[in-house]
């Protein structure tokens, strides 16, 4: 099956079903600084699932762009990536559990053929505050799944929200494919990362209100809210280990290989990953009609990263040409008839890859020559000081996981925190000069952002404490 005819007949199911078709909402959040991108499909309907009524009634289907930075340590494994396309489909106040793993079940064992042995399923274990989820887990078995297929965990695994102190909440039930290797212990299951059970869609039901006094009482409208990884759906339909032998994957790494294979350099497999997954969500930032461009600060900064992260496995390599552009376009090429944005943001996208590719090229060598210094003062199994990381960023525009790989190398590692600390120091200093400059200017407006993100973040520790002490 091809990608295009997994969006197609994802969206037709579900059409048939009463859903209507929304488009996929912009990468880069609108009104909404508290984070960089959207994450999930169901970020764009936090207002609908709220309770605002949607324009296009309560039952919805998309495929929505989505860029998980979170996940970029995980990326040259299987089936981590920072961008990916999630399907999902949406109750509004309409149908619910029995419906909604009905329908899955159908598409994943009708539609997609996939034998009911192969899937593996996780519900909500039940806490002291709110019942173990039977309801999924007896609609699981009604559809032929077996005990053994049936997995329960507790809230860091298989509960969703709120996304404030209080609100909507509830269990989800995670669907999973098992690619058929034996258990790697007696305790394999759905959460081991031995590689047997892919995490392929999550069902969450939102069926409680989070109340001020910590209680959870029933919610009036309840909702339904899935997502499902179409590079993850694609692999495991069409027989193969990882997203990279989809077709999603393979122009670009054929044209990758034929670079290597040209100048007869060398490069490991997780490197070549690594870069046919970062062009991707490289070539798909920039081609987002906000168009964001790559700078030091949020969005620009990811998108910094991720590009110096391939110049520098280039680098490695012994490559020293760039032929970023060229694999972009490549990604370009293939996208263009599903994300025009990519077609009609074509020079955009190879004009800035090509610029920071310039920039950085003027920095790299005389950075890679300081951070060898430092490395060799230090020795073996010490940690790079923060302030040396935060010098290898701050004059030669160092990213620090970049700064953490060449340590590795060399058998080091670097005190990360301690170069967070200097980059907050540095983030504030220059915020305060701008400020003065500026006097309420664009500068203001960051200094906004940051709070907002502060407050964000305090919300967010102080929600997982809450939920730690339950
Ligand atoms: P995982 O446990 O594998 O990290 P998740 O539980 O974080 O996945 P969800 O937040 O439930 O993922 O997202 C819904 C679906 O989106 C997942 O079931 C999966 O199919 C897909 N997905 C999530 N993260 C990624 C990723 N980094 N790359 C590709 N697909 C992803
Ligand atoms: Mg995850
Ligand atoms: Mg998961
Ligand atoms: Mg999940």
């Amino acid at each position: 099956m091809t990608a295009n005819e997994l969006r197609r007949i994802y969206v037709k199911f579900f059409e048939e079903r009463g859903h209507k078709e929304i488009a996929s909402a912009s990468l880069l959040p609108e009104n909404d600084p508290t984070v960089l991108f959207t994450t999930a499909g169901m970020h764009p309907l936090v207002p609908y699932l709220l309770g605002e009524s949607h324009p296009q009634g309560r039952r919805l289907v998309d495929i929505q762009k989505c860029v998980r930075t979170g996940d970029i340590d995980e990326v040259g494994d299987d089936t981590h990536l920072t961008f990916f396309e999630m399907m999902g489909n949406w109750s509004l106040g309409d149908y619910f559990k029995e419906e909604s793993i009905s329908m899955s079940f159908d598409f994943l064992t009708n539609n997609l053929n996939i034998p009911v042995e192969r899937l593996a399923v996780t519900v909500f274990e039940g806490d002291l505050l709110v019942p173990r989820d039977t309801e999924s887990e007896t609609i699981w078995k009604s559809k032929g799944l077996k005990q053994s297929q049936i997995y329960s965990y507790g809230r860091e695994d298989n509960w969703w929200g709120p996304v404030g102190l209080t609100g909507p909440c509830g269990p989800d039930t995670e669907i999973f494919y098992d690619m058929g290797k034996p258990k790697c212990s007696d305790n394999c299951g759905p959460s081991c990362k031995c590689g047997k059970y892919v995490e392929i869609w999550n069902n969450v039901f939102m069926q409680f209100n989070k109340e001020a006094d910590g209680s959870f009482t029933e919610l009036q409208q309840k909702n339904v809210d899935t997502g499902m990884g179409l590079e993850r759906v694609l692999t495991v339909f069409n027989g193969k280990t990882n997203v990279y032998d989809t077709e999603l994957f393979i122009p670009v790494m054929i044209r990758l290989n034929s670079i290597i294979e040209e100048l007869d350099a060398e490069m490991s497999i997780r490197d070549k990953r690594i870069i046919c997954e970062h062009i991707r969500a490289a070539s798909f930032i920039l081609g987002d009609p906000r168009k964001i461009c790559p700078s030091n600060t949020e969005q620009g900064y990811i998108l910094r990263r991720l590009i110096r992260r391939m110049i520098r496995i280039f680098k490695k390599s012994g490559i020293k040409q760039n032929y970023l552009c060229d694999l972009a376009e490549v990604i370009i090429h293939q996208y263009a008839n599903i994300y025009s944005e990519l077609a009609e943001n074509k020079e955009f996208i190879i004009e800035q890859i090509q610029k920071e590719c310039d920039l950085f090229a003027k920095t790299l060598d005389l950075g890679l020559k300081k951070a060898d210094q430092y490395l060799k003062n230090i020795g073996m199994n010490t940690a790079l000081s923060g302030e040396s990381a935060f010098r290898l960023y701050d004059t030669y525009g160092f990213p620090i996981e970049f700064t953490c790989e060449l340590a590795e190398e060399r058998g080091c590692s670097v005190d990360v925190e301690s170069f967070r600390e200097k980059y907050a120091e540095h983030q504030d200093k220059s915020r305060k000069g701008a400020k003065d400059k500026f006097k309420g200017g664009l500068a203001d407006h960051s200094i906004q952002t940051a709070r907002l993100h502060t407050a964000t973040h305090l919300l967010n520790s102080a929600l997982r404490k809450v939920l730690g002490d339950e």
